[in-house]
């Protein structure tokens, strides 16, 4: 064992009394909390001193069947004479106590993890001393009992209710109503009476040796960091197992010690609008918890504050001028040093100022971006390191309307604001009629007593949602934050009659059909329809856009195809649209008639007489998008579903559309079930309709070139048209289309006179086509990679069967993510190496880009950048996510390369 007491571990960090052995570099190991204590100190601030019990001892404990090192002992003995020849007291003595807070602290700050121990080190010999040192025996029993309370309820495992009752009965017995009314000797009952409960619970009496307080304590927290809330909270954020939680022990200071005295919290700036004005809540003569706990209404920190909340109880800045302007300063140089936004907590023991804690703080996504901007404009960070503070999903929640706060609230429920922004739409209590409706372009709320991963596409087609049971970690609240889609959940007066299809909440009922407005920004449901505002899109919003557009490579474009997308993907900044499907062109009401005339025709001629009513409604489709995306690239996918789609499928549908349309019933009835596939995603679809029925392939090339004439000829930029070729797995497929496609170009052009810019390639979804990828790019000039399918086709797994069992896999750590949302990078992402790869050597200036789900998914947008593609695509309001996410990919290389 020489090597172990060559290389002797550190695992106890000290800090306090002007410097400390840790700095805020080492959050790893110190946990964020130990780390800034440490930093606090050595900036010289007024941090009561304690030390750290490494992360590294919680992985050795936990590795180490639940025991510590050996040397752990003497470290954390030594770390405690520190802290007494620093503070002149000794723990455990009698006369002239030490006390000690005891807090957990990981490496990201972890609700769920153990909560603070404070006054440690108090019995019924050192709460005498501590009552003659302070002079205050009240202070030293209302001390006393809080510990009694904490360590019980924490480290013992005890419920706090049982303190709380003891406390009531004492309260009532004194006919008092608040804590500050009741003596010294009152407290001493009190703590009497704690102890006798602790003890009749437990078989034995509360531990009255300090060290056994603190092994006690120690332990407590390691042990948190396996508790379920812990291992929950750890699941969702992605935060590995093997990090570990710190231990910080602490001399305590004292904000309880009388009117001098006080505890509060405060941000440098507002965490929910980022502006810049000191931000917090204080409470004189209170400690710890107090503040946040409700008991008493904490007080403005300044007096500004107070005054705009017509507070009557005096601000810090009034009751403490002195320590107040000290704190100011404080805060200030914190702020200038961790160049950011800063929570802070801090206390004040009979007008001397301490700093607890302090770390960059949490904040809404509006606050992100302003405080962003605001500091960059201040000079204080950069432009780029502007660009990487702000979350791109976050974006998402600036992106939606919100209510115009002038307009009438009818507020008929309440519950929790879980997914931003605000909804109107009319009730529907089912996800298959959410689809329906929804996909139909009718505005629904779906309303579920909660949501299920088969609701999914129900939410997806719903303007917003509505649950009457689950939190803020509902699936539904979880879903619909990931899906963009205002939600409120846990609205638990709303009751719900699923089978009369209604709902009914303070005597009011709701039928499916009616209109609600549902506000997921603060969890109001309303009835009816409400003014909306649209988002913001200039301003900070802009400013941090334009400084991303400076940094990223990437471009961005839009999966469009209707002119609102189109219209929103522009307003977004899409620049250009990188697919746009056209067979809902073919699925619209007036056209579907011809469409289906054009399945059932007997040969060729028959075919080319239906296709030619489709021509012009299909060219003014293409005239609405280029004049949209005028000058811009836009990628028009050819027909990709099968023909049987497009078909009635149950023979009452048969017989309904043979009615409406005179076409033959039998005749149609007979052509479904020839066309009928076992297997459509793998039939008759994709390019392989452009080989077998050239015609339709053709008619909507001309389409595409005729309206391209059509806006060059009135005199605005013509667009560039990208025909994409779906499903292609061969070269010599690609040759076919690149003939058919040229030639039909070439015939319209001639007919106009004209020269329009274009060009012709392939969407990369099948393995064979990334693996050939040389052979296709012989005729493709670009390749657009769908990765859904591409996902689908490589896992062998359909996207819409899936739900079923990916849960599982994820569950069983098999998938890390749902591929469908996140490129599966080591697999997918590996074909579209090697297709680019390929595709490169074969044609150098192939155009890359992509065009699935992934297209706004940030770690997706990663792997692009990586791989070098020209663009991404993303649905419309995903677009400055992706503009955002493309930057910050662009910083990462950039960094990487240095
Ligand atoms: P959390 O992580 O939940 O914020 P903390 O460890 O920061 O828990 O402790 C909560 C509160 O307890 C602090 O804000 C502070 O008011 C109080 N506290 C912690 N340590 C001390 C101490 N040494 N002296 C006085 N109060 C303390
Ligand atoms: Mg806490
Ligand atoms: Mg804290």
């Amino acid at each position: 064992m020489t090597t172990q007491t060559l290389t002797k571990t550190q695992w106890v960090y000290a800090f306090g009394g002007g410097g400390a052995d840790g700095d805020a570099s080492m959050k790893n190991l110190l946990g964020g909390k130990g780390a800034n204590l440490a930093e606090m100190s050595s900036l010289g601030l007024p941090v009561p001193p304690g030390f750290t019990i490494t992360t590294e001892c919680c992985t050795h404990y936990y590795s180490n069947g639940n025991t510590y090192p050996a040397d752990l002992d003497g470290q954390v003995a030594a770390g405690l004479a520190r802290v007494e020849e620093l503070t002149g007291k000794r723990f455990g003595d009698a006369s002239n106590p030490l006390l000690v807070s005891v807090r957990s602290g990981a490496r990201a700050s972890m609700p769920g993890m153990m909560d603070t121990v404070l006054n440690l080190g108090l019995n019924d010999q050192t709460v005498d001393g501590l009552a003659k040192l302070s002079g205050d025996r009240r202070f030293a029993f209302d001390s006393y009992r809080r510990f009694i309370q904490m360590y019980s309820n924490v480290v013992l495992g005890l419920d706090h209710h049982m303190f709380e009752e003891i406390l009531d009965e004492h309260k009532e017995r004194l006919d008092v109503t608040i804590d500050t009314a009741l003596s010294a000797e009152d407290w001493e009952r009190v703590v009497a009476d704690y102890k006798k409960a602790v003890e009749a619970d437990l078989g034995k009496p509360f531990p009255q040796d300090p060290q056994a307080q603190l092994w006690g304590a120690i332990s407590a927290v390691f042990a948190s960091w396996m508790n379920d809330r812990a291992k929950f909270y750890r699941r969702m954020h992605d935060i590995p197992e093997s990090w570990g939680t710190a231990v910080n022990v602490q001399s305590m200071v004292f904000g309880n010690m009388g009117e001098t005295s006080a505890t509060g919290v405060a941000f440098t700036r507002n965490p929910s609008t980022g502006e810049n004005r000191l931000y917090g809540e204080f409470l004189i003569n209170a400690q710890g918890e107090d503040v946040v706990a409700g008991i008493r209404t904490p007080q403005a920190l300044t007096k500004a504050a107070r005054e705009e909340m017509g507070d009557k109880a005096p601000s810090m800045e009034e009751a403490l001028p002195a320590v107040f302007t000290q704190f100011k300063t404080v805060v200030e140089t914190l702020e200038k040093h961790y160049r950011d936004m800063q929570d802070i907590e801090f206390t004040v023991e009979q007008g001397r100022l301490y700093m607890l804690q302090t770390r960059n703080g949490k904040r809404t996504a509006k606050a992100a971006l302003k405080i962003a901007v605001d500091l960059a404009n201040d000079g204080v960070i950069s432009q780029e390191e502007a660009v990487m503070r702000v979350e791109p999903a976050s974006l998402d929640q600036l992106l939606h309307p919100t209510i115009d706060p002038s307009s009438e609230r009818d507020v008929i429920a309440k519950g929790l604001p879980a997914s931003p922004g605000a909804a109107t739409g009319q009730v529907v209590f089912t996800a298959e009629e959410a689809e329906r409706l929804g996909s139909a372009g009718e505005a629904v709320i779906l309303v579920r007593d909660e949501t299920s991963p088969e609701d999914i596409r129900g939410m997806d087609a719903a303007r917003g949602i509505l649950t009457a049971r689950g939190g803020m970690t509902s699936h539904a609240a979880v879903v619909a934050r990931g899906m963009g889609r205002p939600c409120v959940s846990g609205a638990g007066e709303i009751l719900i009659d699923e089978k009369a299809r209604e709902f009914r909440v303070r005597g009011r009922a709701f039928k499916a059909g009616d209109i609600i407005t549902i506000d997921g920004s603060n969890g109001e449901v309303l009835s009816g329809a409400v003014k909306m505002i649209e988002p913001e899109l200039s301003g900070d919003f802009a400013a941090l856009m334009a400084w991303a557009d400076k940094t990223r490579r990437l471009k961005v474009r839009a999966n469009a195809e209707t002119p609102l997308d189109a219209r929103t993907a522009r307003q977004f900044g899409a620049e250009g649209i990188g697919l746009c499907r056209t067979e809902h062109m073919f699925f619209d009401e007036d056209r579907i008639a011809a469409v289906r005339e054009m399945i059932l025709a007997d040969d060729e001629r028959g075919r080319r007489a239906a296709l030619a009513k489709i021509l012009p409604m299909q060219r003014a489709d293409f005239v609405q998008l280029f004049t949209i995306m005028e000058g811009l690239p836009v990628t028009i996918r050819l027909l990709d579903p099968p023909l049987h789609e497009f078909l009635p499928h149950t023979e009452e549908d048969v017989k309904a559309v043979a009615e409406a349309t005179g076409l033959d019933a039998a005749k149609l009835w007979r052509r479904a079930r020839e066309l009928h596939e076992t297997n459509p995603m793998l039939g008759h679809r994709g390019c392989r309709l452009g080989v077998s029925y050239p015609e339709i392939y053709e008619m909507q090339v001309r389409a595409i070139f005729e309206a391209a004439c059509e806006i060059a000829a009135s005199g605005k930029a013509a667009p560039i048209p990208e025909i994409m070729h779906p499903l292609v797995a061969k070269g010599e497929e690609m040759r076919f289309l690149r003939q058919l496609t040229d030639r039909t170009a070439k015939e319209v052009l001639a007919e106009k006179n004209m020269q329009i810019e274009y060009m012709v390639g392939t969407m990369v979804e099948l393995p064979r086509a990334a693996i050939r990828a040389g052979d296709l790019a012989e005729h493709a000039e670009f390749f657009s990679f769908g990765t859904n399918d591409l996902t689908q086709t490589t896992f062998g797994i359909s996207r819409d069967d899936s739900g079923r069992f990916l849960n599982a896999y994820i569950d069983k750590g098999i998938f890390e993510k749902d591929p469908f949302v996140s490129l599966d990078q080591d697999g997918v992402g590996d074909l579209i190496r090697i297709a680019a790869e390929r595709g490169r050597a074969q044609r150098p200036d192939v155009k890359l880009g992509i065009c699935g789900e992934h297209g706004g998914d940030p770690a997706s947008i990663e792997f692009c950048e990586r791989v070098g593609l020209d663009y991404v695509s993303c649905s419309p309001y995903r677009v400055p996510i992706a503009r955002l996410a493309a930057a910050q990919a662009a910083i990462g290389e950039r960094e990487k390369d240095r």
